[in-house]
């Protein structure tokens, strides 16, 4: 019961932070352009869509102990929007530089495609 209460004060706050406007086209948001995706006792995940232009940003809002709102607004591509796949990737870690290069010097000795496909487990 308290977490439920917690969020709704999350939701009456983010007024605060959602944008008013669409930074690519001008137009004024409306209420039924943000989507709650994910909700947790201190955060929330909204998706924003601009029903004019399309533009599409992901809103990550958190609450710390002291009841302070942060956001981090991320813009994504129309194509990638999928729900399922956003829940799936917003839990997980940065992908840090080393991973980047482990991976580009794995990629470096692949000759072609099926060499390639050989190395993915795919599940
Ligand atoms: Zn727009």
């Amino acid at each position: 019961m308290e977490n439920k209460i917690k969020n709704q004060n999350i939701l009456s706050q983010i007024s605060n932070i959602v944008p008013k406007y669409c930074d690519k086209c001008g137009k004024k948001y409306s209420h039924t352009d943000l989507d709650l995706i994910e909700q947790t006792d201190n955060r929330l995940v909204c998706k924003l869509s601009c029903n004019n232009c399309r533009n599409i940003y992901i809103l990550q809002i958190h609450k710390d102990m002291d009841g302070n709102l942060s956001a981090k607004r991320t813009n994504i591509k129309q194509e990638l929007v999928d729900e399922q796949e956003i829940k799936k990737f917003e839990e997980m870690e940065a992908i840090d530089l080393d991973e980047v290069l482990d991976v580009y010097i794995v990629l470096e000795k692949i000759k072609d495609v099926h060499e390639l496909l050989s190395l993915i487990d795919i599940k």
